[in-house]
């Protein structure tokens, strides 16, 4: 069919106005069309979102090769990750979100016959795989201080046990485990039970004297794997990256278990750039370190009492039912994760944009009956 030069020009007026009712990646990612929606403090995302660096690689990635397999963009991603942590490309593996480098190591150290080892309360996601298995989750409450009670487990751990986790930072309570307690401890389970240290909030965490990565201080130990992701401090949440690191035997039986082509180009393309971009990742940490610490003061100023944070979210003892705070919350447009088990009375907040947080003690301030209410 033959088009005229007037419904030629019609058609490319269409066309311009429809692009420029899409709002851009970079008008997505700095918020645009946001407006109207819950703000979300419950899943301890970057509030402030990717650089601009990685959203310029994401904009560029879309408009090329989509078409084809990610497996040149996966291995360059590896590379990145092997190179940037001094350590062999055979020992990274990559996953679908750090999430799946779970769900890989129960499939491979657990299975339906093997036990979990976890804290209570600790990321669950792990705990879920690992009973959709049919596998036993045997849960230790932490320390009184927060901490991983690491003795307590270790009673625990038996033949047994496939694999233990430690969350360090420990969510949901943003609190640490010491370095070399975690040291003798591993040293000293079943030589049978493996060892995943997640460690998604590692870059939240001041430098301290009783914390160091197991990734730049690695234990001579086959069993101890360690899961990054690049859902939080780099801001990628939505694009599904993490990875894990394990010596080269460990990291091939986990890598069996990897569903092929796990990261898309756009991911790993993104995840590339955002490991080379530093500056975000500092900026990042030092706007939440700001943003943590007036959330604290607004908290002490409402004697509302916080468990010491090493990461992007505050857990806050509320005082009284968190089921009714989040309703509350949620009633006014402001997102939390549900109670967690044996902390029916905290909440756990993620630290949003400052604005988000005014936002959130406004409505803290609506609650009938908080502390403060009547004075
Ligand atoms: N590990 C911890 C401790 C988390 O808190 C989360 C998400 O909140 C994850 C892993 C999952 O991260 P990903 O988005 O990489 O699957």
């Amino acid at each position: 069919m033959l088009i005229s030069r007037r419904n030629l020009l019609r058609h490319i007026a269409a066309g311009a106005a429809a692009t420029a009712a899409v709002p851009s990646l970079a008008e997505v990612a700095l918020g645009a069309g946001k407006a109207g929606g819950p703000i979300r403090l419950s899943r301890n995302e970057n509030a402030y979102g990717p650089s601009a660096k990685v959203t310029a690689a994401m904009q560029e990635a879309v408009l090329n090769v989509p078409n084809r397999y990610p497996e040149v963009e996966a291995e360059a991603l590896r590379m990145k990750i092997a190179a940037l942590n001094g350590v062999a490309l055979e020992q990274v593996v990559l996953g679908c979100g750090s999430s799946e480098i779970m769900r890989m190591a129960v499939d491979a150290f657990v299975g339906s016959r093997k036990k979990l080892l976890v804290a209570l309360p600790t990321f669950d996601l792990i705990g879920g795989f690992a009973r959709g298995s049919g596998a036993e989750v045997v849960e230790v409450a932490l320390s009184t201080d927060y901490s991983h009670n690491l003795g307590a487990m270790l009673a625990r751990a038996d033949d047994a046990t496939g694999l233990v986790y430690i969350c360090n930072p420990n969510n949901p309570t943003g609190s640490l485990t010491r370095r070399q307690d975690i040291e003798v401890f591993v040293r000293s389970l079943p030589a049978t039970a493996y060892v995943l240290i997640d460690e998604a909030y590692h870059h939240y965490v001041s430098p301290s004297a009783d914390y160091a990565s197991f990734i730049d201080r690695p234990l001579d130990d086959n069993r101890v794997i360690v899961a990054r992701t690049f859902s939080k401090v780099y801001g990628l949440a939505g694009l599904r990256v993490g990875y894990a690191i394990a010596a080269p035997p460990t990291a091939r039986l986990l890598d069996s278990y990897r569903l092929p082509e796990e990261v898309n180009i756009i991911a790993a393309k993104a995840a590339v750039t955002a490991l080379d971009d530093t500056e975000h990742v500092l900026e990042s940490v030092r706007r939440n370190t700001d943003d943590r610490q007036e959330f604290l003061n607004q908290a002490n100023a409402r004697m509302v009492r916080a468990i010491d944070s090493h990461t992007n979210f505050v857990m806050i003892n509320a005082a009284q039912s968190a089921a009714e705070v989040i309703e509350h919350f949620k009633n006014n447009n402001i997102t939390l994760p549900q109670p967690f088990s044996s902390f029916d009375a905290h909440l756990r907040v993620s630290i949003g944009t400052t604005a988000e947080m005014r936002e959130f003690w406004r409505v803290w301030d609506l609650m009938p009956n908080h502390p403060m209410a009547h004075e």
